[in-house]
């Protein structure tokens, strides 16, 4: 049977974008069809917006700083309506990038809402269209539970276009979205609670980066709480919001932002119409090549809820362009070693087993630790402290896992990554030679192990 596409994607975001262009460029008639924004989260409300936010926040602490290099400046005045009105420019023209990247690249752009009709055909805008393989790449949505008042809620959508920086907020959750922004709000500002519902927040990173995080934040006067939940929200005549936890509290504040995780985006897609198949999460199943259980059709990316971040997506997408069009290329995605950060401040960088999973996998582990104050703020009364740590496995010296909590955690991982990807060992670390003065040395010259 002749198709009218070879390829057509539904979602032009990390995943669907990098899937549908390499697709193109490996000869295949590829059409993607968005319904919201090109590129997706990312680009519009998640990594980009968010990091802009964190560097908005950031110039708080540097004012604070500069006294002790000398530097004399009038009182800062921060204005939310222009951090925001420039960062939708910047998200504009990231738009029209997108546009023109799939455009040159031959891909056929629908904008719309995208609906399965059958295994092989999609319905966009009243119009049918035949493909020989569909990849569903529809990303995911904030999920908040349904509490009473949960409408005068907020999610991190509604974040980056709020008309004005709440003077008080509670952002619920303990993953990376309401840690990031409840540091964004505290550094522009607002006066900001993060209640999370467990002992500790950032469940599953290491424990000791958790806990340094957690005493970091609270030296800079984040509220943090835990062991809290919410029971319901109760909008005031005066506009304000009553929020009751579970335990009897009650607590006044202008904002409620819920970063209680992610669904996948599933609304509407008329996947009834085809063989495809939810796991028990309810996040489209797939093989280990991104088939799902009807044979025409893929997923990738947060839909399919593996590992929710953009560059994953972004090998998922080129493994499935390579697998159908070019596959003498194809490799599959390697998903260990995955490097991560946390953009709080200080940021959280990540590669490898924590301490815990370590040893919960039967290694017998050496811990290495630098805890020290970044000699920045040698000058400045700021008292925030940098972690490193190293987890080694003893029998074969190769180091499982770095985490650091501290100023440029995320950039510094990046390199960490390749070197634990490579196998490198803890000898190797040690046989570098540092690059001075950095913070980043401290890697290469933990000697003495904390704890075997
Ligand atoms: P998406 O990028 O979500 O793209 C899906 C696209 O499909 C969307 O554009 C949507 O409009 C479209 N769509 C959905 N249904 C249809 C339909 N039926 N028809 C047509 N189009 C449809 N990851 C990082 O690595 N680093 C970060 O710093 C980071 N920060 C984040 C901050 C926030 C606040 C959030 C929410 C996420 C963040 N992430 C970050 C995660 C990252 O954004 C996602 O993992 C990534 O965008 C997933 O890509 P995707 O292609 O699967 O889906
Ligand atoms: P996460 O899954 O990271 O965290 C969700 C948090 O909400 C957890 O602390 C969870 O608690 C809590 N939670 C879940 N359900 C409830 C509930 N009913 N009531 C109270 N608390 C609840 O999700 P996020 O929304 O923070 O982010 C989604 C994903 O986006 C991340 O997992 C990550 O993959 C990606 N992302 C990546 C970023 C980056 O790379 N820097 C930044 C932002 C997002 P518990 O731990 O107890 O289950």
């Amino acid at each position: 049977m002749a198709y009218d596409f070879d390829l057509y994607v539904i979602g032009a975001g990390s995943g669907g974008v990098r899937s549908a262009r390499f697709a193109a460029g490996f000869g295949a008639k590829v059409a993607v069809a968005e319904s919201r924004y090109l590129g997706g989260t990312c680009v519009n409300v998640g990594c980009v917006p968010k990091k802009l936010l964190v560097y908005g926040a950031h110039f708080a602490e540097d004012f604070e700083q500069s006294a002790g290099f000398g530097w004399t400046l009038g009182e800062a005045d921060f204005d939310w309506a222009t951090l925001i009105a420039n960062k939708d420019l910047e998200i504009n023209r990231l738009n029209g990038i997108y546009r023109n990247l799939l455009v040159n690249s031959g891909v056929t752009l629908h904008e719309g809402h995208a609906k399965l009709i059958d295994p092989h055909q999609v319905e966009i805008n009243g119009q049918r269209y035949t493909a020989k393989h569909i990849l569903i790449a529809t990303g995911g949505w904030p999920q908040i539970p349904d509490i009473p008042g949960r409408e005068h809620a907020i999610s991190s959508n509604e974040a980056f276009f709020l008309k004005e920086l709440p003077k008080r907020i509670l952002v619920v959750g303990g993953g990376y979205i309401a840690v990031e922004f409840a540091g964004i709000f505290h550094g522009l500002g607002a006066d900001t609670k993060l209640l999370y519902r467990g002992e500790l927040f950032l469940r599953g990173f290491d424990g000791a980066v958790r806990k340094h995080l957690q005493e970091e934040l609270t030296k800079r006067g984040l509220d943090l709480q835990f062991n809290a939940d919410i029971e319901r929200i109760e909008k005031q005549a005066d506009g304000s919001l009553k929020v009751t936890l579970k335990d009897g509290r009650e607590l006044a504040t202008d904002c409620v932002f819920y970063a209680t995780g992610r669904r996948p985006m599933l609304d509407n897609l008329g996947l009834e119409n085809t063989g495809v198949k939810l796991d028990k999460r309810g996040f489209i199943e797939v093989d280990e090549q991104y088939q799902s259980a009807e044979p025409s059709i893929l997923a990738i990316g947060d839909v399919i809820g593996r590992v929710q971040l953009t560059p994953v997506a972004l090998a998922e997408g080129m493994a499935v362009a390579r697998r159908l069009f070019k596959p003498e290329q194809y490799r599959p995605v390697d998903y260990n070693m995955i490097p991560t950060a946390v953009f709080s401040l200080p940021n959280i960088g990540t590669v490898g087993l924590t301490e815990e999973q370590a040893r919960e996998a039967g290694h017998k582990v050496q811990i290495f630790e630098s805890r020290f104050r970044p000699m920045k703020l040698t000058l400045t009364e700021c008292q925030e402290r940098t972690l490193m740590k190293l987890v080694v496995d003893a029998d074969t010296d190769k180091v499982l896992g770095c985490h650091m909590v501290g100023p440029d955690a995320g950039e510094i991982v990046q390199g960490l990554a390749i070197a634990l990807k490579a196998g490198a060992t803890k000898r190797d670390f040690d046989e570098t030679i540092g690059v001075h003065p950095t913070a980043a040395e401290e890697f290469v010259t933990m000697r003495t192990p904390v704890a075997g």
